[in-house]
């Protein structure tokens, strides 16, 4: 009989995980301060070895995946239990910084090195995951590896991605040494206990209120669309106004129907934003023929974000058939949010209480490899707070004691759900 978690005397090498995402970050495309790691490119590569060696460093035992998620296991006393597990992602995009997804996964091997070095001694497994593709950068399609293991992105589909090269997933996988069918990382039902990610925040709550360690109520599920409207070109001096069929101000009007859905929503966390906006042929004394815009449209709630979608739809097609331009609407992908499992939030809630921490229940407003662990087992975040909120930029900062407690926290509530 192992002593309960609660009175382990776990400790965080603060110290040696700051160290580990030092090294880390030195493994980037691009010179530091900036992280660069793009799925399978060669300094994805040498994260992905860097992160097996840690694992081994901690004791964990290490698997891979057809997909090239990396599994990192402390097999427990009853190894029939479905296992408690953590972690993120090791990727990222152009010009980041050194914390976004690898505080989950180097916090989550600090956490179990702690709990070993503590004695402790698990009934379910512990397991860390480093997932494949967080960042959308390579296929333009986020968290490819936890879609696969959640069942919520079909083998087809994944197997039909494309660089922007032309490299399908299947060619770029084989070349990184993943081996093995698509089909098999799908996770059986009931295979983990329950999941919980470490990340910074990505946002300026946390910071500007004082508060080191925020719990995940609610992840915005993203939807997003891409709009073509062919109106008709034309002599900017000749064309008379009665006679215009202008894309861009038709596009304009649907950027703005955007705004107007995301502003008038009965939900105060749905956001719209028009990120992408070409016109051609892009010339002053040219009437635009035609306009291409990309819509990023986010809610905590399907049901208002499903309304705000239909004004936008309704303003757009109003506004396309007033002017006789063209409107194609299609969208590019919707994902359901994702609620956090009450019981996995209250055992993160006793183990702040346990350390002194004070904490916040909160929203993830950016979307993480949780929301689709979520759709297959109970899952919450820790967040920890980062420097203005930064992320997705080298300036991304948060502090060794705030990267500590969240380790800490981890080690705890993993703890407690595993004994
Ligand atoms: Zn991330």
């Amino acid at each position: 009989m192992s002593a309960s978690p609660e009175d382990l005397a776990i400790t965080v090498d603060a110290a040696g995980l700051q160290r580990r995402i030092d090294e880390l970050a030195l493994i980037s495309e691009a010179p530091a301060p900036v992280v660069t790691r793009v799925l399978f490119s060669e300094a994805d590569q040498r994260g992905r070895e860097y992160v097996r060696k840690a694992a081994r460093d901690a004791g964990l035992a290490v698997r891979e995946d057809a997909v090239g998620n990396i599994f990192a296991r402390w097999e427990g006393g009853e190894p029939g239990l479905a296992a408690v597990a953590s972690g993120s992602h090791t990727d990222a995009i152009p010009n980041a910084g050194r914390y976004d997804g690898v505080v989950g996964v180097l916090g989550a091997f600090e956490a179990l090195a702690a709990l070993k070095r503590a004695g402790f001694r698990p009934r379910r497994s512990l397991e860390v995951v480093m997932f494949t593709a967080e960042e959308p950068t390579r296929f333009g399609l986020g968290c490819v590896g936890s879609r696969l293991m959640a069942g919520t992105l079909s083998v087809e589909k994944a197997a039909a991605l494309r660089d922007r090269d032309g490299r399908t997933l299947d060619e770029l996988r084989a070349a990184a040494g993943c081996a093995g069918p698509l089909e098999s990382v799908r996770l059986p039902s009931g295979h983990y206990h329950s999941f919980i990610e470490l990340h910074i925040e990505q946002g300026p709550v946390l910071e500007a209120r004082g508060i080191p360690i925020g719990i995940v109520e609610r992840i915005a599920g993203p939807s997003s669309y891409r709009v073509t409207l062919q109106g008709e070109g034309g002599h900017a001096g000749a064309v008379l106004m009665p006679a215009r069929h202008d894309a861009l101000a038709a596009g304009a009007q649907v950027a703005l129907a955007v705004e107007r859905a995301a502003c008038t929503s009965a939900s105060p966390d749905t956001v719209g934003t028009v990120g992408v906006f070409r016109i051609e042929p892009g010339a002053v004394n040219s009437v635009p023929f035609r306009a291409y815009l990309e819509i990023d449209l986010r809610d905590t709630r399907l049901d208002t974000r499903k309304r705000a979608y239909a004004r936008i739809r309704r303003a757009a097609a109003a506004a396309c058939r007033r002017r006789g331009v063209r409107m194609d609407f299609e969208e590019i992908n919707a994902d359901p949010p994702a609620e956090g499992d009450p019981k996995t939030i209250e055992a993160v809630e006793r183990a702040c209480a346990r350390l002194g921490l004070a904490s916040l229940r909160m929203v993830s407003r950016a979307y993480h490899d949780s929301l689709f662990m979520a759709r297959v087992c109970p899952t919450t975040m820790v967040f920890i707070p980062c420097l203005n909120g930064w992320s997705h930029r080298p300036e991304e900062y948060a502090s060794p004691g705030h990267v500590a407690s969240g380790a800490e926290v981890l080690a705890h509530t993993m703890a407690s759900l595993a004994a």
